[in-house]
């Protein structure tokens, strides 16, 4: 069984993920760039100019390949989510399948677990919280410390974007609220109509 963390951002590093994917019965993405492309995948709505002058100044000769997800190029038998992966859930999917079972993971949003915390809401402070749409399985650590959610374990099964964007614009503006989208789920296809309709 392998688990696999972060995106092939060199041909070195994708040769060596499938050398893994060939050797293993079981492959596992462990967090949310492996999962679902994370904060490197950004670059999608990036100019890779502006990224070298502004972020990566003095890196002038820096090469990445497009980055994807691992799934774009091996299969993948679970995953992960999450940035960091939470604990819990990397405990139960190697108790599972060590017992051949199928991993327990939560598919419903992050406001379930917030709510059995008794959390305030830091919706009724105006803060954009993406709890809503966001899968739980951190522990909802963030709103717990009074921080909103940004979403980095990615949308929860069927999420009600249109909803979610009314609410969450209240707390910011158009622009912000994509751009906090775009953080760490630049690639996901639940949001991408989303990111059409937001062109920059
Ligand atoms: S603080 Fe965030 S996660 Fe908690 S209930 Fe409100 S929107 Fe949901
Ligand atoms: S609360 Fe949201 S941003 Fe914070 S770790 Fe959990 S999913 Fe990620």
């Amino acid at each position: 069984m392998a688990f696999v963390d972060g995106v092939p951002a060199r041909r070195e590093e994708l040769k060596t993920l499938q050398e893994v994917r060939r050797r293993s019965e079981l492959l596992v993405s462990l967090g949310s760039c492996s999962s679902f492309g994370g904060v490197p995948a950004a670059q999608h709505f990036h100019d890779l100019s502006d990224l070298k002058k502004y972020v990566y100044k003095g890196m002038e000769d820096l090469h990445s390949l497009e980055i994807f997800p691992i799934s774009n190029y091996v299969r993948v038998d679970f995953q992960l989510r999450g940035c960091p992966a939470s604990k819990w859930e990397i405990l139960e999917t190697l108790t599972a399948l060590i017992a051949g079972r199928v991993p327990q993971l939560k598919s419903y949003p992050q406001c379930v677990d917030c709510k059995i915390r008794e959390n305030r809401c830091l919706l009724l402070d105006g803060l954009p919280c993406l709890g809503p749409i966001t899968r739980a399985g951190c522990g909802v650590v963030c709103p717990s410390a009074g921080v909103p959610c940004d979403g980095c374990r990615g949308p929860t099964e069927e999420p009600n974007l249109t909803s979610a964007v009314k609410l969450l614009s209240r707390g910011t503006t158009y622009p912000d609220l994509i751009r906090k989208f775009q953080k760490y789920c630049s690639l996901v296809p639940e949001y991408q109509e989303l990111f059409d309709k937001w062109k920059w």
